[in-house]
C-alpha cells in the first residue's frame, strides 16, 4: 500500500490548539493537522497524548566563540571572575590561535548540542576585527552554516568591536556580503554591533554606522544594548528614533537591554510605547537577565520578547547547554520578584509565567527572528517538530523533559538528547 505520508506523529498534545491532534508530514511540510488522520505513513510516531512543539528558537548565541574556555580539567576563564578588559584579550589571543577550521568544528559542535536539545532555529552573532582576525570568523561560522543545514537554520550577524571609522564599516560590510553568499530561505544576515557609548564612545556616529551598513545591504539589526541606567536607557531612545528615521520598523532587535531594569517607570512606559510603535524586538539571555527586568511587563504590553542562551562556553559565560529548556527553568527561578510585592512574587512559577516563558522560546523567538509565517503547528509550515515526554509546556519546564525526538523538516534528527549518527556533521 502506498503512504499518503511520509510520516505521522500521532497523539500529540499541541498546545497553540490546546488540542490533542495528528500531525501528518510530506516532503518535509506538515500537510495534515486533525483530531484523527485516516492513512498510513513509512514512519509512525506515537506521542501518546503529550507535548509536541516547534523548534525552539534560540535568539541569542555567538557560535564562533564555541567551546573557547574548554580544553582542560577545569572550564580555563573562571580561574577569576568576569572582567570584561582581560576577556577581550583572552579572545583575541584565541582567536589569534585558532585556524578557521577549528572555529567551524567547534560552531557544529554547539549546533549539534543545541538541536539535541530540540533547537532547529539559532540566531548567532559573529565577531569581527579589521585589527587582528579580520574575516576569519566569518568564514567559519557561513562554512559550518553550510554543513548543518539540515539540523538548523542559522541567521547570523556579523559584529565589530569598533565601526564608526571607514575600515570598521567596510570589514562590517564585507561580513555582511560573505554571509550573503549562499543565503537561502530563513537564513537572514544582519548587522551587529554593540554599546555606542560605553563600546564605542560615539552614540550618533556608531548608530549612523549600523544603520548605512544595514540599509546599503537591506538587512535588518541586531545589536547589543548592554549599558545600563539612564545612559542604557537613552540609547534604546536613540536607537528607535533611528529606526523611525530609516524606516526599519519591524527589523530591530535590541539584545539584552540591561538598563531595563534600572530606569524610572516613566522612562521605561516610553520606551515600551516606542519599542511596539517601531514592532522592535528584545532578547534577553537567562544567564545574563538581571533579576529585576520587567519581562512581564513588557510581555503583557506587547513587546516580542525572545530568548537566547548564550550558551557557547566561551570566556563570557563557560555554562550551558544550549538548552532553551533549561534556560527557561532558570529564568522562571530568576524572576522570582520581591515578597513584597504579592502580583510579581514568583509569577514565572504559575502556568501563566511558565507558558509565557515557552513563548519566549518558540513563537516569541520565531517573531523576533522575522519568521512566523513559517513557524509553528499550522499546515504548510516546515515540520520542525519536538516530541517531549511530558504533556504541557509548563511540565517540560519543570521536568526538563526528554526531547524523546527532533524532528528538521520532517526528517528525525536527535533521539532522547542525541543526535541521530547519520545527521552528526562534527568530524
Ligand atoms: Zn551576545
Amino acid at each position: 500500500m502506498m503512504a499518503d505520508y511520509d510520516s505521522i506523529i500521532r497523539n500529540a498534545y499541541s498546545t497553540e490548539h490546546d488540542q490533542i491532534l495528528d500531525i501528518g508530514i510530506t516532503d518535509g511540510t506538515i500537510t495534515a493537522l486533525d483530531e484523527e488522520i485516516d492513512a498510513a505513513a513509512d514512519t509512525e510516531i506515537d506521542a501518546e497524548e503529550n507535548l509536541v512543539g516547534p523548534g525552539f528558537v534560540d535568539s541569542h548565541m555567538h557560535i564562533d566563540k564555541s567551546f573557547a574556555a574548554c580544553g582542560e580539567r577545569r572550564p580555563k576563564g573562571n580561574e577569576s571572575a568576569f572582567d570584561f578588559s582581560d576577556i577581550k584579550t583572552r579572545e583575541e589571543e584565541y582567536f589569534a590561535d585558532a585556524s578557521v577550521e577549528d572555529i567551524t568544528q567547534r560552531a557544529l559542535q554547539n549546533i549539534e548540542m543545541a538541536v539535541a536539545a530540540g533547537t532547529t532555529y539559532i540566531r548567532s552573532h559573529v565577531a569581527v576585527n579589521h585589527e587582528t582576525f579580520g574575516l576569519q570568523n566569518m568564514e567559519a561560522v557561513t562554512a559550518a552554516r553550510a554543513e548543518a543545514r539540515q539540523l538548523a537554520d542559522l541567521q547570523l550577524v556579523p559584529a565589530a568591536r569598533h565601526v564608526p571609522d571607514a575600515a570598521g564599516k567596510e570589514l562590517l560590510s564585507d561580513a555582511i556580503e560573505l554571509g550573503k553568499r549562499d543565503e537561502s530561505t530563513g537564513e537572514a544576515v544582519l548587522v551587529g554591533g554593540s554599546d555606542p557609548a560605553g563600546s564605542n564612545k560615539d552614540i550618533e556616529r556608531t548608530m549612523e554606522a549600523w544603520f548605512d551598513v544595514a540599509s546599503e545591504h537591506d538587512v535588518g539589526l541586531d545589536v547589543h544594548i548592554q549599558d545600563g541606567g539612564t545612559l542604557g536607557g537613552y540609547t534604546l531612545e536613540r536607537l528607535l528614533e533611528y529606526t523611525r528615521e530609516n524606516g526599519y520598523d519591524g527589523r530591530v532587535t535590541a539584545s539584552h537591554c540591561f538598563c531595563l531594569s534600572h530606569i524610572s517607570d516613566w522612562q521605561l512606559d516610553e520606551l515600551i510605547d516606542a519599542f511596539t510603535a517601531m514592532d522592535a524586538n528584545i532578547v534577553t539571555c537567562y544567564q545574563s537577565t538581571r533579576p529585576s527586568m520587567p519581562v512581564r511587563k513588557l510581555l503583557e504590553e506587547g513587546v516580542t520578547l525572545a530568548h537566547g542562551t548564550d550558551n557557547d562556553r566561551d570566556f563570557v559565560f563557560p555554562h550551558g547547554n544550549a538548552d532553551s529548556l533549561e534556560g527557561a527553568l532558570v529564568e522562571s527561578t530568576k524572576l522570582h520578584g520581591d515578597r513584597t510585592f504579592a502580583d510579581d512574587y514568583r509569577w514565572f512559577d504559575t502556568n501563566e509565567g511558565l507558558g509565557w516563558l515557552w513563548r519566549m522560546i518558540t513563537e516569541q523567538g520565531a517573531a523576533a527572528l522575522g519568521i512566523s509565517d513559517q513557524y509553528g503547528l499550522q499546515e504548510g509550515t516546515p515540520a520542525d517538530l519536538v516530541v517531549f515526554d511530558e504533556p504541557s509546556p509548563q511540565w517540560a519546564i519543570i521536568s526538563q523533559a526528554t526531547r524523546r525526538y527532533v524532528i528538521k523538516d520532517g526528517v528525525v534528527v536527535a533521539r532522547d538528547g542525541e543526535l541521530v549518527p547519520e545527521y552528526k556533521v562534527t568530524e
